[in-house]
């Protein structure tokens, strides 16, 4: 269970401790943060309010911890990754547990976030022994004019202290997306986990207490992002920046100083159904990719745009499957659970209200209880809406119907966001020349936009974010290049 067990450590009385130079402690603020429950919408933990004082204790103690681990040995950065994967996966039931209360994930996928990170540290450790583990050898003369008198090394060296912001959809996946990559590379990591989600992510920093990560490696600040965030973001003893997020993120990145930024924010994902396309499998990808976790992911499909010869027969399949969805908590694994909080629900019941206002035709009833709102599907959206461009991070989903794929290209490119969208045709010819027209960091073709697997280069242009992660790209990232140069006194060519 949560706070008990390998985890009773982290509680005192009923508020959860922060995480500070290996050791678990409360804040001197004497003040804690509720995390509200969204399916009873009670009060479900607290954690420690830290204070500045606090993040610059840390940011000292990380600083010298990093110094002593850019010098700890690649395999040995690994294998204490690898230990720590192990622990995630031997202590899934507990970290899900917090997942279903803390943003009501859906149980059975709750464990997948907990398992599937661990796959991903695991990942992580291997992939930068291979790229960690090679550097480049240049010779001067290859460039006009100079003879080879000059040999160049270069290598990935660490950063310093990484900031790591995930969002509540994936505090854990999204944790350790940049945790892993930030620590074989070199680097130690400050994390400040989502208010709805921080529980879950206390856990997950105890699996990399209990590997055995050295004293002050590892740092985690909890807090409400809009009061402690900013001291964060614009802290002077941060190296880099990486974020998941709305918004949010784009202020960070007007505000951030000269460090490295990974944003990955906001997505208007669409979804662009040809006449050719197979239909049950574009209307299997528009509920699995609009309606799981409530859609509230990034890489939701958040807008369908078919062709209006397809449109009825799409619309038909739909709404067949989503009149078969399982709504309500998320212990009894239901496909549609409450969304995470109040204002959420607010939020997207001002984008429903907005549309039918406009005139969408509803292809379902409209219905809300609390933060749990039934999925619904919204046909005859048009341009003027604003559903047809907002996000609304909901079980929500609107439906356009175009007379071109110039006309859905078109949609796809004028909304400020680009993360991901896909196209639904028979013909690859066709779905090659649409991938190139659509301004997405990716587009899918036959299948709903998603993040992984964990390895794959994930990154959004515009709004959507700055850089791009995926495995390989964030140890990239959360590295710099350093050359040396040795200058022969006279030139000299390798012979036979
Ligand atoms: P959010 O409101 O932007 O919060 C993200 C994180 O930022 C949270 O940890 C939050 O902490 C923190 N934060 C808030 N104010 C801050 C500040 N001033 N300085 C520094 N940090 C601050 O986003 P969310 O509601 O958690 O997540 C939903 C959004 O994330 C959606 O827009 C979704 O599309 C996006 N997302 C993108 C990706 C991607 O890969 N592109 C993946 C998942 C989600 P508190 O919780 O304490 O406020």
């Amino acid at each position: 269970m949560a706070g008990s067990g390998a985890f009773v450590e982290l509680l005192e009385e009923d508020v959860y401790k922060y995480y500070f130079d290996g050791e678990w402690r409360k804040s001197a603020s004497g003040k804690s943060v509720s995390i509200i429950n969204p399916t009873t919408r009670k009060p479900q933990y607290k954690v420690q309010a830290c204070t500045q004082e606090e993040v610059n204790k840390i940011m000292e103690s990380s600083k010298i911890a990093q110094k002593a681990w850019a010098k700890t040995p690649l395999w040995k950065r690994a294998e204490l990754l690898h230990r720590a994967a192990v622990l995630l996966k031997e202590h899934k039931n507990p970290i899900a547990e917090c997942l279903v209360k803390e943003i009501a994930k859906p149980a059975k996928d709750a464990v997948t976030e907990v398992v599937r990170s661990g796959d991903l540290v695991s990942y992580c450790a291997e992939e930068g022994v291979r790229i960690l583990g090679e550097g480049k050898f240049l010779v001067s003369d290859s460039f006009p004019g100079n003879d080879r008198n000059k040999l160049c090394l270069t290598s990935k060296i660490p950063l310093g202290i990484v900031l790591a912001i995930p969002p509540f959809n994936y505090p854990v996946n999204l944790a350790v997306s940049k945790i892993a990559p930030a620590l074989i590379a070199g680097n130690s990591v400050v994390l400040k986990p989502p208010t709805q989600g921080a529980v879950a992510a206390l856990h997950m920093v105890h699996c990399f207490h209990l590997a055995g990560f050295p004293k002050g490696l590892i740092s985690c600040v909890t807090g409400k992002g809009s009061e402690i965030g900013d001291f964060l973001t614009m802290h002077p003893g941060v190296n880099c920046i990486s974020f998941t997020g709305g918004d949010t993120g784009i202020a960070i990145s007007k505000k951030a100083g000269m460090v490295p930024l990974q944003m990955e924010l906001g997505g208007k994902d669409a979804c662009i159904i040809l006449e050719d396309a197979d239909i049950d499998l574009a209307a299997a990808n528009v509920v699995k990719g609009g309606f799981s976790y409530s859609g509230q992911r990034c890489t939701a499909v958040k807008v369908v745009l078919v062709m209006e010869s397809v449109a009825d027969a799409l619309v038909e399949k739909v709404k067949a499957k989503v009149a078969k969805m399982t709504v309500g908590p998320p212990e009894e694994n239901c496909d549609i659970t409450p969304v995470v909080t109040e204002s959420s629900a607010n939020y997207i019941e001002g984008l429903v209200m907005d549309a039918k206002q406009k005139g969408a035709t509803f292809c379902q009833e409209y219905k809300r209880e609390g933060n749990l709102i039934w999925p619904l599907l919204l046909d005859h959206v048009r341009p003027d809406m604003r559903l047809a461009w907002e996000e609304p991070f909901g079980p929500v989903l609107p439906v356009i119907r175009i007379t071109t794929v110039e006309e859905g290209v078109h949609h796809c490119n004028a909304s400020n966001f680009g993360l991901q969208g896909c196209i639904f045709t028979r013909d690859i010819n066709k779905a090659m020349m649409i991938s190139d027209a659509m301004e997405t960091g990716t587009v899918q073709i036959n299948s709903a936009p998603a993040r992984g697997p964990d390895h794959f280069p994930f990154q959004g242009l515009r709004d959507s974010g700055i850089g791009s992660q995926g495995i390989t790209n964030s140890i990239s990232m959360m590295t710099k290049v350093k050359s040396t140069v040795i200058n022969l006194p006279t030139p000299s060519y390798t012979m036979g």
